[in-house]
């Protein structure tokens, strides 16, 4: 029978010195009753709390680390019952005959994509070994060990991968393609390097028995490789190997590792799509794409957000350009998506302003006021509260087209502003702009 948060508390130091990174032991207690933390993250649990919670309070996935970033950790099927939690790892592939490898490294390390507030990046480089001297292989693997991010190794044997293993220690990085025969060697190299192995093998009960057998050996940092003819079955597989993690069946409770070995693009979107919706953990691109990648990035974000939870802004004033007392003052929910257009269209027409965002727990602006949280009088208030009544001699506020209905409230709310009624949508801000403030 599962613990409770207090059942569990009791079992744990009651010290609440903070390393889990939860505040107190209960706190953490009811992360591990929810299944959202792990027994290992507090280095003081006495012998009895692991017999008695370990395995009990594991996420049916289990939780791994490349570099600073999580995989797995995840405890639903669907998004809509809970969240998912750690986003899936995008990675790119470099071969070791690749002639244009500093460069390549060089623009996987640099790719940075801002949205909503958020900067996406690669988690992992890959290195892939065509050539049969190893020495190459070994070279290309320095080189992108150099950029700072966890490589995955995908080398054409045991003996050499062991040798990458070793270049790479400490780096977080996977070690692909381990396989019944080479597991002994592999996990070894792994265990004294601080690797993850990446589980290989020609079918899915293949791969649950080797990943049963290296946890046995005592190694369970594991990434599973299930193998599919068609994209079909990919689908098929990763749900009915999620599926049987959440039913608490171990050998299965790992994350997937996915290397797309497409050449063509759409192959190639196809597959990437599949692994980001269905439960992909570590996902590597044959190629550096940008336009891909931005697409894929950005489907990810979308996928990763707690449905219950919108992206938000912190309420206060933005500054649009460099406002001062005598520019317009604009207004919208905290909903990321919304301030993000907004000041950016605000930003695109050449203006100065000043951005106020209330709270509104991150609804869009006619959620936000149907719901009865972005309404004139609350408007007014938080206007007043950021002390911009005292501040600006421009009492100019803008509200969103959308709830023209509130502009008397605000009046009331606000004495001597001007209350003015601005454009519906973000796009047509700009004309809003030009034909009522520029003249
Ligand atoms: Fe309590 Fe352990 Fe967390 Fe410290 S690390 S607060 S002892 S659960």
């Amino acid at each position: 029978m599962a613990l409770t948060g207090l059942q569990i508390q009791k079992l744990l130091p009651k010290t609440n010195c903070k390393e889990c990174g939860s505040n107190t032991c209960l706190a953490f207690a009811m992360k591990l009753a929810g299944k959202k933390a792990e027994l290992s993250e507090c280095p003081y649990a006495s012998e009895e709390a692991k017999a008695i919670l370990g395995a009990a309070s594991e996420p049916p996935v289990k939780t791994g680390a490349l570099g600073s970033a999580k995989v797995g950790g995840e405890i639903v099927l669907y998004r809509h019952e809970k969240t998912f939690y750690n986003q899936t790892l995008l990675a790119v592939n470099v071969n070791d005959d690749d002639e244009a490898l500093s460069a390549n490294l060089a623009e996987i390390k640099g790719y940075l994509l801002e949205r909503v507030g958020e900067q996406l990046t690669f988690g992992a480089i890959a290195v892939t070994q065509k050539q049969a001297d190893s020495a190459r292989f070994l070279g290309a693997v320095k080189a992108a060990a150099e950029t700072g991010l966890p490589v995955i190794l995908r080398a054409k044997d045991a003996d050499t991968a062991k040798e990458a293993a070793a270049l790479v220690k400490g780096n977080g990085g996977i070690i692909a393609g381990v396989s019944k025969d080479s597991a002994e060697a592999l996990t070894a190299a792994a265990k004294e390097n601080g690797l993850i192995i990446g589980v290989a093998g020609e079918s899915m009960d293949d791969i649950a028995q080797l990943t049963a057998k290296i946890k046995d050996s005592g190694y369970n940092d594991l990434l599973m490789s299930i193998p599919a003819e068609s994209l079909s079955q990919r689908f098929q597989l990763n749900t009915v190997a999620r599926r049987a993690a959440l039913a608490n069946y171990k050998p299965m409770g790992y994350s997937f590792l996915h290397f797309i070995d497409a050449d063509n693009m759409y192959d190639i979107l196809r597959e990437a799509t599949n692994e980001v919706c269905k439960y992909g953990g570590v996902l590597v691109f044959p190629k550096f794409d940008s336009a891909l990648i931005s697409t894929m990035m950005i489907l990810r974000q979308n996928i990763y957000t707690d449905p219950q939870k919108p992206i938000q802004m912190e309420p206060g004033v933005y500054k649009i350009g460099e406002p001062d007392e005598n520019s317009y003052v604009f207004c919208t929910t905290n909903f990321s998506l919304t301030y993000f257009l907004v000041s950016g269209e605000i930003e695109n027409c050449g203006l100065n302003a000043w951005l106020v965002i209330p709270e509104c727990e991150g609804l869009s602006v006619l959620t936000a006021w149907a719901a009865g949280k972005f309404g004139g009088d609350m408007i007014g208030k938080f206007v007043l509260a950021q002390g911009l009544n005292e501040t600006q001699k421009n009492k100019t506020l803008i509200i969103p087209g959308y709830v023209a209905q509130i502009k008397g409230d605000i009046e009331e709310a606000l004495p001597g502003w001007n209350i003015m009624v601005g454009a519906q949508e973000a796009s047509d801000i700009e004309s809003f702009v030009n034909s009522s403030l520029k003249n």
